[in-house]
């Protein structure tokens, strides 16, 4: 039986190699890996034991509505909690985005070298994806702008851009926004918004309690250091989260996930240690970089992806040889680059060494 159109145009998800795999594979003990963005802190201290205390009762469903979780991430973003739904993973989000608004036919406009999510839901819901050149390495949001049509229904933003890092600004955004049509929803895809210190990042949260057609999306997976978990969740005016919770799976955020979701919110201190390491390894990364002649992309994520003159997948391969795993990027668009995630001093040091020995 042939699957629906469009589903045998989509490659399965390449995620980062596990370290199991690559100590299965090569037989080496000392391995890291900076290939998925992954806090390399671990998850809260505080999480850890709300993951202890719920393991006890998952005999039990969890909350289908997230009641505490819910209350208490809306009091963290000052939103009433009716503006939220949570995902199994913000990836979940996204695609509960698509089930419930982009039919066959439906036009859906992401960015060349964008999170590949949004190509998935495209070709999931069968819709047209319209790609829009990049500019550099960030989103071209006039190009974005250019390309609407009346057969739009979506326009997906990564804002910063996984795997380049890029940032699109306040500027920008609002200029998109004065031109976008009310039947044209705006997702705006927020997973590294906490990692982001430059003032010109727009803040698209008043866009959502304006009414616009907005939705945005953060993560757990990132600074919270919860990726295991799978906690995301969307943030929108309240009639566009009553449509999409009559889509998602009931049980999509799970009684382990509330728990530690709600342990990592009221560890700011361990979300404030995250964005320093961050910082700190990112300032270590571009000099080490610099040094060794190497063009990379100015980051405001957790990762930065770097340019080799050579193919990323063959750098790719020799670092995890040595132990270093990271992500080639020519599924991207970037066949001579790697994307590698910005870990701790330790494990910074022996991705550059490791790459210096690569590259020789
Ligand atoms: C990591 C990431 C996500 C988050 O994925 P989860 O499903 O929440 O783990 C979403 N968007 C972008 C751009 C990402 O890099």
């Amino acid at each position: 039986m042939d699957p629906k159109p469009g589903i045998e145009t989509i490659h399965p998800y390449q995620g980062g190699k596990p370290i199991e795999e690559v100590q299965r594979e090569f037989g080496i003990d000392d391995i890291i890996k900076l290939a998925s963005n992954e806090n390399p802190l671990g998850p809260s201290p505080l999480a850890k034991e709300a993951i202890k205390r719920a393991a006890t009762e998952v005999n039990l469903y969890p909350d289908g509505n997230a009641y505490y979780f819910k209350n208490e991430l809306a009091e963290h973003l000052a939103v009433s909690p009716d503006y939220l739904i949570f995902g199994n993973g913000s990836h979940d989000v996204l695609q509960i985005v698509g089930e419930t608004y982009i039919s066959p036919g439906d036009e859906v406009i992401y960015s060349e070298s964008a999170f590949v999510v949004y190509m998935l839901v495209s070709k999931i819901c069968g819709a047209k994806s319209v790609v829009t050149p990049r500019r550099n390495y960030a989103h071209d949001l006039d190009a974005m702008a250019d390309a609407i049509t009346d057969a739009t229904k979506v326009i997906f933003i990564a804002n910063p851009n996984n795997p380049t890092g890029t940032m699109i600004t306040k500027d920008e955004t609002e200029r998109l926004m004065a031109c976008v049509p009310d039947d044209v929803l705006v997702v705006f895809d927020e997973a590294y918004y906490e990692y982001v210190e430059r003032p010109d990042y727009p803040q698209t949260l008043p866009y959502v309690e304006e009414g616009r057609n907005v939705i945005i999306t953060r993560t757990f997976s990132k600074i919270y250091g919860l990726a295991g978990l799978r906690i995301g969740y969307g943030i929108a005016k309240p009639a566009t989260i009553e449509m999409m919770n009559r889509v998602r799976q009931p049980f999509n955020c799970n009684l382990i996930a509330q728990a530690a979701g709600r342990a990592a919110l009221n560890d700011a201190d361990h979300v404030r240690r995250s964005l320093k390491l961050n910082a700190a390894g990112k300032a270590y990364l571009y000099e080490a970089l610099e040094q060794l002649g190497l063009e990379y992309v100015e980051t405001e994520g957790n990762f930065i992806l770097v340019q080799l003159g050579r193919p990323g997948q063959e750098v790719a391969d020799a670092l995890m040889r040595k132990g270093v795993i990271v992500r080639p990027m020519a599924a991207y668009g970037f066949p001579d680059a790697v994307r590698a995630t910005i870990g701790k001093s330790d494990e910074n040091k022996r991705f550059i060494t490791a790459l210096q020995k690569v590259l020789n």
